[in-house]
């Protein structure tokens, strides 16, 4: 069985449009608060105010980086476990769990 042909994870068999995969995610997104929220007077972060985001499905090991794959059916069962998280945490803020985010934007 090549490391290619086949979900490292499942098994299932790599379908064309499939690349070999080490791992998933956003690389660690930079979102810039100012453009989300008004900032006000009594902010004391100094720099830019940056809210470092990060998304990531870690695929276990880490043997033969870049040549391992990882079929779409797993991605999706890690970004479906992402997504309980975001949703369990906006309703922990008393968001609903939708992608309105009207109650938190400059607007709101
Ligand atoms: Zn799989």
């Amino acid at each position: 069985m090549g490391r290619n042909l086949n979900c490292c994870m499942c098994g299932e068999p790599r379908r064309p449009t499939q690349k070999p995969i080490e791992s998933f995610g956003n690389d660690c997104q930079l979102v810039a608060i100012g453009k989300h929220r008004e900032l006000k007077e009594g902010r004391w972060e100094a720099s830019g105010g940056e809210l470092i985001v990060n998304v990531s499905i870690w695929r276990n090991g880490g043997t033969d980086r870049g040549n391992t794959h990882i079929c779409d059916g797993c991605i999706v069962a890690g970004l479906q476990e992402a997504k309980r998280f975001v949703d369990r945490s906006l309703d922990a803020l008393g968001l609903v769990s939708s992608h309105d985010t009207a109650s938190i934007s400059k607007e709101g």
